[in-house]
């Protein structure tokens, strides 16, 4: 397991996985193709479906040979049109009312134009006025009038409703708790089947991030939290949200709804430099080979997107439909592939360290490793990693030279399937008292690497007193014999 560490690109391709992907087969294809990370969407299917795709992820993996990391996406506080009898069609400027589906018979004059949602805190959380969007704002409402159980709303644009569809309030501060019940069910169903990242979905506040922290680490487990930026009130305090954060996603999806799509593009490039700034990995997310649902090839916008996604300084580009439901899951991410290896052959300058916040003993030694192994020409940079935190500083200097994370634990390994530029490897025997310690991790990792005699690498790791711990103090560079 784990023995090829070739990697032609630096960005990471996450792919939702579904209906079009839950074989071992079509995934074991997914991942020769380029996939890092299998994302789990608990938006939908049941707990069962899920199990059943990790152990398909897994066995796929190891058939493979190459580690991937699996990222559970919790829902949230997700609004929802509950479930319909049939599909309602609604017609601009009729007006209809919205209310929890239990109150539809105290309110017989609403009884053919009833929307039911599965959020009781709608009525409270909006006044009128405020705009009430449904199906990925493909249909638009405002709120007319108020009753005790119920919002009268009038639609703007029209549309056919079917069950289950999203709703966006973007002009209402929602006060769903940000984990429901729910959420806390597949938090415990994920630390059970040993997923590797949580995200977390309508993230409003550093709170929301802190408290899914604290119930992980309250299970005594530490597994890293991505916090979806989807709203106006996380745009607000995007700050403090991304230092709490192990890593950021910018889910456009809903971003795009809640704020319109003519905003997306500048936030993110604010929330990619911020990241990038404050070195908390960021992913960028949704729609980006939309088009590849239904064709082969993807549409030049698409490939002009993803490419200035990876010049904006994104570590990871992300698929969901294209490869959860779409016709072709395996060309989205062998295209995907390509579009970023043609993107970073032309690199954009890379953020000066003036403009990085910087300061740990760490910081410095990985900016040291990595300039020395570009000044040499080194062939790799081993960074041996004890929780994958050194790796990660590496990699926000985006070297130009491709690093190998070398670490002892399975989990470590999987998390730094996300890392740009990374290769993970996993490297079960070694400890302090090897006497020389660099050969020894050279003389393992070589076929893996394809080194050849003469070749030079650079290799950053703790040793004495940090050999354990989570910095590295030392770099050393070790020519192939
Ligand atoms: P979702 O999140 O796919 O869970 O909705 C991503 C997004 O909104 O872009
Ligand atoms: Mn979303």
């Amino acid at each position: 397991m784990m023995k090829r560490a070739n990697l032609h690109r630096s960005a990471k391709v996450i792919a939702t996985l579904g209906p079009s992907s839950s074989s071992v087969e079509v995934i074991s294809r997914l991942i020769k193709t380029g996939m890092s990370v299998a994302r789990l969407n608990m938006s939908h299917g049941t707990q069962k479906g899920h199990g059943q795709l990790i152990s398909d992820i897994r066995k796929a993996s190891e058939q493979v040979g190459l580690e991937v990391a699996i990222l559970l996406d919790l829902q949230g506080p997700r609004i929802r049109v509950d479930t319909l009898p049939c599909p309602l069609v609604l017609n601009e400027d009729e007006i209809w009312a919205i209310g929890p589906a239990q109150i539809k018979l105290e309110y017989p004059e609403y009884e053919n134009r009833f929307i039911p949602t599965i959020y009781e805190g709608l009525v409270n959380d909006c006044d009128t006025g405020a705009r009430i969007l449904f199906d990925d704002g493909l249909i638009i409402a405002e709120v007319n009038g108020k009753e005790q159980d119920l919002l009268e709303i009038r639609i703007k644009a029209g549309g056919v409703l079917n069950s289950n569809k999203g709703i966006n309030l973007p002009d209402s501060s929602v006060s769903a708790p940000s984990i429901t019940e729910k959420d806390l069910e597949d938090i415990k169903f994920g630390l059970k089947n040993g997923i590797d990242y949580f995200a977390l979905s309508f993230v409003r506040k550093k709170e929301d991030v802190i408290h899914l922290k604290d119930i992980v680490k309250d299970q005594s487990r530490d597994i890293p939290v991505v916090g979806k930026i989807e709203n106006i009130e996380a745009i607000e305090r995007i700050e403090e949200i991304i230092d709490v954060s192990d890593m950021i996603m910018i889910a456009r999806g809903d971003l795009g709804v809640e704020l319109g799509n003519h905003l997306v593009p500048a936030e993110q490039k604010k929330i990619i430099s911020l990241c990038n700034k404050k070195g908390v990995p960021v992913i960028t997310a949704t729609q980006m080979m939309e088009s590849m649902i239904t064709n082969p090839v993807p549409t030049r916008a698409e490939a002009s997107d993803i490419a200035n996604a990876i010049w904006d300084g994104t570590d990871a580009v992300m698929l969901s439909g294209e490869t959860a439901s779409g016709r072709y899951p395996v060309e989205t991410v062998r295209m995907m592939g390509q579009i970023i290896q043609e993107a970073e052959k032309t690199p954009k300058s890379r953020m000066s360290i003036k403009d990085m916040d910087l300061g740990r003993l760490e910081d410095s030694i990985m900016i040291g490793a990595s300039l020395i192994a570009e000044k040499i020409g080194a062939k790799r940079i081993f960074s041996v990693t004890e929780s994958g935190s050194s790796c990660l500083t590496m990699a926000r200097f985006r070297p130009l030279t491709s690093i190998l994370g070398i670490s002892n634990s399975l989990g470590v390994v999987r998390r730094m399937c996300l890392y740009w530029g990374v290769s993970p490897f996993y490297l079960d025997e070694y400890n302090e008292d090897i006497a020389n310690f660099e050969q020894y991790v050279v003389n393992k990792a070589r076929k893996a690497c394809e080194l050849e005699e003469g070749d030079m690498v650079v290799i950053a790791r703790g040793s004495g007193k940090f050999f354990t711990g989570t910095t590295s103090n030392s770099i050393k560079v070790e020519i192939i014999k």
